[in-house]
């Protein structure tokens, strides 16, 4: 029985090497079927902005595995990311990118350097989710979700277990972001203690990326953010030496994509002198997902031979290094005809036979006790000199009974009260009312004591009084204490 598989060939120079990456399966013996759906451009310009036809889900839905060529984008407005609608609606939440090196076929720095980011893929700045709130400011929302992060930490912990990795690093930035990348940090440390057998760091994401690009044989594992974690898996495959050669995996509790780093390299489409390792790379992934490791196992150390061989294609032709630059049907034979042999030179690919799906369970919801002290009214207001003072003295005025109004910040620091006239302010203000009885933040629990609480209808009435005094809001926050620790970040100089 042949294993069903959804393929599409994509755009530029998909095609070509679609075709000859499923030539190499099958010649390898990877019984696979193929369902083939179109994606890309010509869906984007037949006016579906996702860049997929409705009817292909279905058969992404059947088969369950997905092999896609790179697609091209058509600039201009409108036209959404098709990676970013596939990941999110087949809730793919773990982008896997291996980076190795193949010195001294593939110029690197870093012979020795053969590391995987596992980046959170659904999350994040990646949501999406962006407004321009004034005429000066333009916003977009940072989510994070402990059930989300829980599952890719998680993921990165039994990805190392099943692939006989020693150490797993976490890179966030929580220094600066105490809530969103506080809480990833957070769940790596809770997560590293269940797997005492790995070891476990923490890098702030700067100084972690510049230890990729300066030393990255250092690393193994690499769990982060979406963002990050994007911007880290190009750096560790140039660094590698290897864009073009590298695959990556998306996968998720039910569903899983598998591709080429690389785009759809429009300079080159139709001359079929593309090189197609990158979505071989990707298609081994999905053997391997596919329980069929012995046959990944197999097509890569074919792979690194053609590679050792100097059997090169015009991406990565050297002419000291390489023996034949070959064009993309070349390569492929070339390929197809070391299947069963091993490079001599470069360590061959030992692939762990019983790996099986990783499978990932996560805590249960767990409801948290919240307490509204405060609510952080933003407010659009470009009048006169723009001086915090005005706007302060006046939105003071109108806290009302139950609350009074605490700080006004501008682009996060205070302006008010007690602002210094050099800070520059936009047209866009956070303006914190808090409860009158509430005492709070003196550090965290110490001290800490919420007498009261207000109450949306509160908030409602306080908006209410802004609206009437012509004020113009455009958005809301509300500061909640939740389980007693403050949930919300301080304003500098609050
Ligand atoms: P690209 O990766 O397509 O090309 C960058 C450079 O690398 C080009 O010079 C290209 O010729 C070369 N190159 C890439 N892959 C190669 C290969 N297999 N063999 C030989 N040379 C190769 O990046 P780009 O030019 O920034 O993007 C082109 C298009 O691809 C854009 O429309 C972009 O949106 C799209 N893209 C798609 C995906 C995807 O579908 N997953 C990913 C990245 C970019």
């Amino acid at each position: 029985m042949k294993t069903p598989i959804t393929v599409a060939y994509g755009d530029g120079i998909g095609p070509e090497i679609m075709k000859a990456t499923l030539s190499v399966l099958d010649a390898a013996g990877a019984n696979l079927q193929y369902d083939t759906i179109k994606i890309g451009k010509e869906v984007y310009l037949q006016g579906n902005q996702t860049g997929i036809a409705p009817e292909s889900w279905a058969t992404l839905q059947k088969n369950k595995i997905f092999l896609k060529a790179p697609i091209t984008t058509p600039q201009g407005g409108g036209y959404k990311s098709l990676n970013v609608t596939i990941r999110k609606t087949l809730g793919l939440y773990a982008n896997v990118r291996p980076s190795r090196a193949y010195t001294p076929f593939v110029p690197s720095n870093f012979p020795s350097m053969d590391l995987v980011i596992v980046r959170e893929n659904e999350e994040d700045l990646y949501a999406g989710i962006e407004h321009q709130q004034t005429a000066e400011v333009v916003q977009c929302l940072k989510w994070i979700s402990r059930p989300g992060s829980e599952k890719i930490v998680r993921y990165a912990f039994e990805y190392a277990r099943a692939h006989n990795r020693e150490k797993v690093t976490c890179m966030t930035k929580d220094n600066i972001m105490k809530h969103t990348d506080g809480l990833f940090h957070k769940i790596f440390d809770e997560v590293a203690k269940e797997y005492p057998d790995i070891e476990s760091e923490h890098y702030i994401i700067d100084i972690g990326s510049a230890m990729l690009a300066a030393a990255p044989e250092r690393f193994d594992v690499v769990v982060t953010l979406n963002l990050y974690g994007d911007i880290i898996s190009d750096i560790t495959a140039q660094v590698a030496g290897s864009v073009g050669l590298g695959g990556s995996s998306n996968v998720g509790d039910n569903f899983a994509m598998f591709e080429a780093i690389h785009g759809s390299a429009p300079d080159i489409a139709g001359k079929g002198i593309a090189n197609p390792s990158g979505l071989i790379n990707g298609a081994c992934l999905m053997l391997v997902q596919l329980g069929k490791a012995e046959v990944a196992e197999k097509i890569q150390n074919a792979l690194l031979r053609t590679l050792e061989d100097g059997i090169h294609t015009g991406d990565i032709f050297h002419t000291n290094k390489s023996t034949k630059l070959a064009n993309t049907q070349e390569f492929t034979e070339a390929l197809i005809a070391r299947l069963g042999k091993k490079p001599k030179k470069i360590l061959p690919v030992t692939l762990n036979k019983d790996s099986k799906p990783i499978e990932v369970k996560i805590a249960p919801y767990k409801p948290v006790k919240k307490e509204m002290v405060g609510v952080d009214v933003f407010i659009d207001w470009a009048e006169g000199e723009r001086d915090p003072n005005v706007l302060g003295d006046q939105l003071k005025e109108l806290a009302g009974d139950l609350m009074q109004l605490k700080i006004i910040t501008n682009r996060g620091v205070r302006v008010y009260p007690n602002g210094m006239p050099s800070t520059f302010c936009s047209d866009y203000w956070l303006c914190r009312f808090v409860s009158k009885d509430s005492v709070i933040d003196k550090g965290g629990t110490m001290g800490l004591k919420v007498v009261k609480t207000i109450k949306n209808q509160d908030v409602i009435d306080l908006l209410q009084r802004i609206t009437d005094s012509r004020f113009n809001f455009v958005k809301l926050e509300q500061l909640f204490y939740m389980d007693g620790e403050r949930a919300y970040s301080l304003g500098q100089g609050e």
